[in-house]
């Protein structure tokens, strides 16, 4: 019998049945690869890595354009292997038994699993009936919890939308825990939508952002956060020497360095997102949830079977089996203008003739 740490045979897998996508609309990924110029830099860049070394100034260099672009201190951002791990890492320095961690629902599937690997208590608060967070409550939930680590996700995964900055200073307000704002696709919602003003006033806030989504880097693997430096000097600690590579490092270098070049796309994306939640809204049967993401959550009556007709045809989009609150929905990523068109048409169908 091979001896496994205790609860691991029941935590869940990461759940997602990837196959060669026609369409894949399933991770909240951008619908193309990098603009031709950053590319072009990038390899360029590539070219002069010196493979024999650990990783040194690059990390410093990275952490140095986002301290000046925000006016923050280099002691206050650190780097990792996408936000995921920033987040896991996080978990573990605020977790343990004993401890517990608030997070929404539904919101990120994985916070569940990272509270798991800490060994902490998640506390999970549901979100409204529209989705929105009911901040008194969640407020009451991490006093009643005697909370460590409080999360929220903004704009939420996978529902889409956005917390007002005033709910999350009315919360950071009155939890005196850290306080984990998830801004993976703030992008999308514009930088006014931020938490990351309130840094200055608020020594218990973090925010953690990514590469993967707008900057379309998901396979560089890279994510940041921003706190007060005693945080990022305390959760440092958890990574182990020289985590992030210097590939993925050079390359997220690059791409903040011409992050301006991005944003024609994430305007396409967020035209987009606007187009198609108008165009879904005339289906019969359809709810269509307000988003200002690269992503649009919908609720129908017969959603397993949609899926199933939609990966039949190669379109792979998010469904959520029985996670709670999420019966029935399906979140699909944006593509470009005709893939959206593609997968819409096909919904149309589906509803047409089997609805
Ligand atoms: C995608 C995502 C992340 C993590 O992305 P990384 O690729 O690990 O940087 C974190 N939080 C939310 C809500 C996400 O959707």
């Amino acid at each position: 019998m091979l001896k496994y740490r205790k609860g691991l045979s029941d935590m869940p897998a990461y759940d997602v049945a990837e196959r060669d996508w026609r369409l894949k609309l399933n991770a909240n990924e951008a619908p193309t690869s990098l603009p031709p110029l950053v590319e072009e830099r990038v390899m360029s860049r590539l070219s002069r890595v010196a493979f024999n070394r650990y990783p040194n100034q690059e990390m410093a260099d990275i952490i140095a354009q986002v301290a000046s672009n925000y006016s923050l201190r280099e002691e206050q951002i650190f780097f990792g292997n996408g936000s995921s791990e920033i987040i896991e890492k996080l978990f573990f320095a605020f977790g343990g038994s004993g401890r517990s961690i608030v997070y929404p629902e539904p919101s990120f599937s994985m916070y569940r699993i990272y509270v798991k690997t800490a060994d902490a208590n998640g506390v999970p608060v549901g979100l409204e009936e529209d989705y929105s967070l009911d901040r008194e409550k969640f407020v009451r939930a991490v006093r009643e919890s005697k909370a460590s680590l409080a999360v929220i996700c903004t704009p939420n995964n996978p529902t889409g939308n956005l917390i007002s900055l005033s709910d999350i200073e009315y919360i950071a307000q009155n939890v005196d825990c850290a306080l984990l704002v998830d801004e993976a696709y703030l992008e999308f919602a514009g930088e006014d939508a931020s938490a990351v003003p309130l840094l200055k006033k608020y020594p218990h806030l973090i925010v953690a952002r990514t590469f993967s989504k707008a900057y379309g880097l998901a396979a560089a693997r890279v994510g940041y956060m921003m706190a007060d430096a005693s945080i990022v000097e305390m959760t440092k600690k958890a990574f182990m020497p020289y985590h992030l590579n210097v590939l993925s490092l050079v390359t997220a270098d690059i791409v903040y360095q011409m992050r301006d070049d991005f944003q024609p796309r994430i305007y396409m994306l967020r035209d987009e997102c606007r187009r198609v939640n108008e165009t879904l809204k005339g289906f019969p049967g359809l709810t269509v949830y307000p988003s200002c993401t690269n992503f649009i959550l919908l609720k129908y009556a017969k959603a397993v079977e949609l899926n199933e007709y939609l990966t039949e045809l190669g379109i792979g989009v998010r469904s959520f089996g029985s996670a709670p609150r999420l019966e029935n929905c399906l979140r699909v990523s944006l593509g470009t203008r005709e893939e959206n068109d593609v997968w819409m048409k096909e919904v149309k169908r589906f509803i047409e003739e089997k609805g």
